[in-house]
């Protein structure tokens, strides 16, 4: 083995039945750059890994790993790091101290949370955490600067953080799999391909993302994919949980296309939705919201595509008790950090939209009949919006909460 050791730079022991990290490359492996480990039997990993100072990359896929030393954290060459298929029920803080790692897979484990000193990974490229127990995303994910890649698939998420659609280099999110119940109400800046098949409790997408998914349907290499996705946009809905979002009863009995009646759940941030018959402004706190976005956090998304295939038609709410008074949990600080909840549609305006909007919505028929929403920043774009697309289908809405 030692021989072995000294005469390479790129050590592949895996399937050796391994139970420890073989001390012999502490020896002689001062010079190793790659390790690969895989499909061995190791519980976890030397404090002394710390002064294999040459190693970039450290493969330990499909080991019983359920701890990692701190002095992990000490090799901060590192740029590729595969823990996949171990026993992790937690994320030690020292990744973050890795300040050169690229590639970061924790697939197949058992974590349920991402620990916030990942955030200070600047260098991310691609962050894998499929297979996991993850309910939430950290809002920090959206604000990894080189994050190109994000997975994860089969985990339990509800939402996806706001912060995502804003990420600057963000080429591939895949989220198959999860309890997701809504995506983003915005479009992604940086147009990512998205991947969300099998999440049964998602029954609608906003207009700027569905035009998003169907262009890149439209520019997709492979051609045997003719849906959004699948296991999606059924038209049940999960009552037995309980929670605060908004959520809008959508009558449609005039749609062939879909026979029950579909309730949809709003994202956390919107607070309040107005209705378009009445005469009423947006609150000071969201008007205060927008103008100081608009000055010091400004982005701007192309939502003046043609809205030919939304249909529209705009009922009176039903039931009036929407006055919800602003959440506590949702400072001002995060709120114009992780972004807007949307941007309004008419291509005038493009105000952003954080906690109050006039909402339209329609049904897309160019894509499996999928429920669309329309955020608007005030009665007069909504009034705009809803005149200039054909109204031919009716859909009554109302507030369930
Ligand atoms: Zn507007």
């Amino acid at each position: 083995m030692a021989n072995e050791v000294k005469n390479k730079v790129i050590l592949h022991w895996n399937c050796r039945g391994l139970v420890e990290f073989p001390e012999v490359i502490r020896l002689h492996g001062s010079h190793i750059q790659e390790i690969y480990l895989k499909w061995n039997k190791l519980t976890t990993l030397p404090p002394w890994i710390t002064e294999l100072f040459n190693v970039t990359n450290l493969y330990m896929y499909g080991n019983r790993i359920e701890q990692l030393p701190v002095e992990l954290g000490g090799m901060s060459q590192l740029t590729v790091l595969d823990l996949s298929a171990n026993r992790l029920d937690l994320i030690s803080a020292c990744i973050g101290n890795l300040s050169n790692l690229k590639s970061l897979f924790l697939n197949d484990n058992f974590i349920e949370r991402l620990p916030i000193e990942l955030s200070q990974l600047n260098n991310l490229e691609i962050l894998s955490v499929s297979g996991n127990q993850i309910v939430a995303l950290p809002e920090w994910t959206g604000s990894l600067p080189r994050l190109r890649e994000l997975y994860v698939d089969n985990n339990q998420l509800r939402e996806l953080p706001n912060r995502l659609t804003i990420a600057p280099e963000l080429t591939m999110i895949s989220v198959c799999s999860n309890r997701l119940k809504y995506l983003p109400l915005n479009g992604f800046l940086s147009a990512p391909c998205i991947r969300f098949d099998a999440n049964e409790y998602l029954n609608y997408v906003s207009y700027p993302l569905l035009f998003q998914l169907l262009s890149q349907l439209r520019t997709t290499v492979v051609r045997d994919r003719e849906y959004l996705a699948f296991g999606c946009f059924k038209t049940h809905y999960d009552t037995n949980v309980l929670n605060t979002n908004i959520k809008l009863y959508i009558k449609m009995k005039r749609l062939h296309e879909i026979n029950a009646d579909v309730i949809i759940e709003l994202p956390r941030q919107m607070l309040k939705i107005h209705e378009v018959h009445e005469n009423v402004t947006c609150s000071l706190w969201e008007l205060a919201l927008r103008k100081v976005y608009t000055e010091r956090y400004k982005h701007m998304l192309d939502v003046s595509v043609s809205p030919a295939n939304v249909t529209i038609l705009y009922k009176p709410l039903k039931n009036t008790k929407l006055d919800f008074t602003l959440s506590t949990s949702y400072t001002l600080y995060n709120l114009l950090t992780n972004g807007p909840t949307g941007i309004c549609v008419n291509s005038q305006c493009q105000q952003p939209i954080f906690t109050e909007a006039w909402i339209i919505i329609g049904i897309n028929r160019s894509a499996e009949s999928i429920i669309t929403i329309v955020l608007c920043c005030s009665r007069s774009c909504a009034t705009a919006f809803a005149a200039h697309s054909s109204m031919t289908i009716n859909l009554h809405w109302h507030s369930i909460n």
